[in-house]
């Protein structure tokens, strides 16, 4: 047996500026054959996931490529025909099963629905081909994806702490699909509908509540279960909430488990929405809490959104009420790092900080604010994950340096990078634990690393291209009437 196992993941913000070329992915993962393998052998990745399973049937493992990097705007055409070129390469030269490790959520200048698009194209090579998907919970599901594979799982967490066995779960069906031993029918269902990520936490209701029923039928009627939360800022026809199941040769089964959880998250539609309380009330509370580390959540510019991880509206307000002991993780300005390691360590210098790009899709420009500070560490902004998100695997943060003004310590960093994980500040020596503040530029993945050090959570609504305010963006491609952005409509 022969199995090509690949991973090609994006989760594109079409209103955000931060371009996706393939650079964008060499910078953070872009592996070939040996090192795909290499870099996520024994890391918690769906990609981890279908190889161990490959190795334990004995199969041949072919890894063409391996390609990741942090949500941002629409993937530039070359990229995006880059890496979808080189797996079906791979599947023509001939295998026995295909196992993809995707996000469903990705928007190409080829096609806004990335992943069906590759699907379409690999289910045209060889129409009979066993397809094996794995996807985030953030997966915007379209017809093309689901008539062109075998088998879609997803993470059920977010903070994605189960993506292995979102790899394991696709992968399994698969595996006994190839042996026989079952037949497996598909089904979707979704509701109008465009839930906030902020309120897609899996350890919150309403999508605990709806996550928790799906496992229960995933151990009874269903192989596979899958309630995928949606990505709202991928800007095209399908996105929004969708159920997946998948049942042993049971189509009808399929199609009402989907179609009776997709209802149950209808009904509960106005628990999906989240409104932002404003930025100088949340900074005023956090100021009266004695007890750190307390997290400031600035969710508005998230990097794992797609946001441009620069915009400086809760620091400057975290200045303006004169916090203390602030950790700021992290400020992506690559033309502040360069001026950082040219003064060199221990030097004082002046910064126009942050507020580097333009957010034309919200008419606002950047307005970087100026800091005075000490550069305490340069880095190379390496390092391998200890927590439960994507542990084991290397991330880069491209050159980082850490600017000290005496309150706030500032993480500046030259590539894009999700605070998910306590490396991101003990790699350049910032013990997060001692902190009285950490300020972060998140939304719920912060969860998997922070929420278990953290004293106090304090979300606060800055500027940026991920904010929650729907209001602050022109959607021209999802489906209307679809809700909140039509409140009214009907079912
Ligand atoms: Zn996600």
């Amino acid at each position: 047996m022969k199995f090509v196992v690949a991973m090609m993941k994006h989760e594109t913000n079409t209103f955000s500026p931060v371009p996706t070329p393939f650079k964008s992915f060499a910078n953070q993962a872009a592996y070939y054959g040996a090192d795909a393998y290499s870099a996520f052998k024994g890391t918690n990745t769906p990609m981890a996931a279908f190889i161990d399973l490959a190795e334990k049937e004995g199969a041949e493992i072919i890894t063409p490529i391996a390609a990741e990097t942090w949500p941002s705007g629409t993937v530039h055409a070359d990229a995006y025909e880059r890496i979808s070129d080189v797996i079906c390469e791979a599947v023509v030269r001939g295998c026995d099963a295909v196992f993809l490790d995707l996000h469903g959520a990705m928007v190409s200048q080829i096609s806004d629905d990335g992943e069906g698009a590759l699907l379409e194209r690999i289910r045209s090579i060889v129409p009979q081909m066993p397809l094996a998907v794995a996807l985030d919970l953030h997966a915007n599901i379209t017809d093309k994806m689901l008539t062109n594979c075998t088998v879609i799982a997803g993470y059920t967490t977010y903070p994605h702490v189960d993506m292995y066995e979102a790899g394991q779960r696709a992968g399994n069906i698969l595996i006994d699909t190839l042996k026989g031993k079952v037949i497996p029918t598909m089904a979707c269902a979704n509701r109008p509908m465009l839930p906030h990520t902020l309120r897609m936490g899996t350890d919150d209701a309403p999508m605990g509540d709806l996550v928790a029923r799906a496992k229960t039928i995933e151990g009874k009627e269903a192989l596979a279960v899958t309630v995928f939360g949606g990505f709202p800022l991928a800007d095209f026809h399908d996105a929004g909430l969708s159920v997946v199941a998948v049942t042993d040769d049971d189509q009808k089964m399929a199609e009402d488990i989907c179609q009776n959880l997709a209802q149950e998250a209808w009904q509960r539609r106005s628990e999906f929405v989240y409104t932002a309380e404003p930025l100088n009330e949340s900074v005023a509370r956090a100021s009266k809490l004695t007890e750190g580390p307390i997290l400031l959540i600035d969710h508005a510019d998230n990097c794992a959104s797609g946001g441009t991880q620069d915009t400086m509206a809760v620091v400057a307000e975290v200045m303006r009420q004169g916090l203390n002991d602030v950790a700021v993780g992290a400020i992506r300005d690559p033309e502040a790092v360069k001026k950082m390691i040219k003064a060199g360590v221990g030097s004082d210098l002046t910064l126009q900080l942050g507020g580097k790009m333009d957010m034309p899709t919200i008419s606002r420009n950047g307005e970087p604010l100026e800091v005075t500070g000490t550069v305490k560490v340069i880095s190379d902004g390496e390092f391998v994950v200890q927590g439960p998100m994507y542990t084991g695997v290397r991330m880069s943060m491209g050159k980082t340096a850490v600017l000290d003004t005496g309150s706030i310590q500032f993480v500046v960093i030259e590539n894009n990078h999700e605070p998910f994980d306590l490396g991101m500040f003990r790699s350049v020596g910032i013990e997060p634990t001692a902190k009285q503040y950490l300020l972060l530029k998140s939304r719920i993945h912060y969860r998997a690393g922070f929420k278990p050090i953290a004293k106090h959570i304090v979300e606060c609504n800055g500027i940026g291209v991920t904010g929650s305010d729907y209001n602050q963006f022109r959607f021209e491609k999802v489906r209307r009437p679809i809700f909140p952005l039509d409140p009214d409509i009907e079912f």
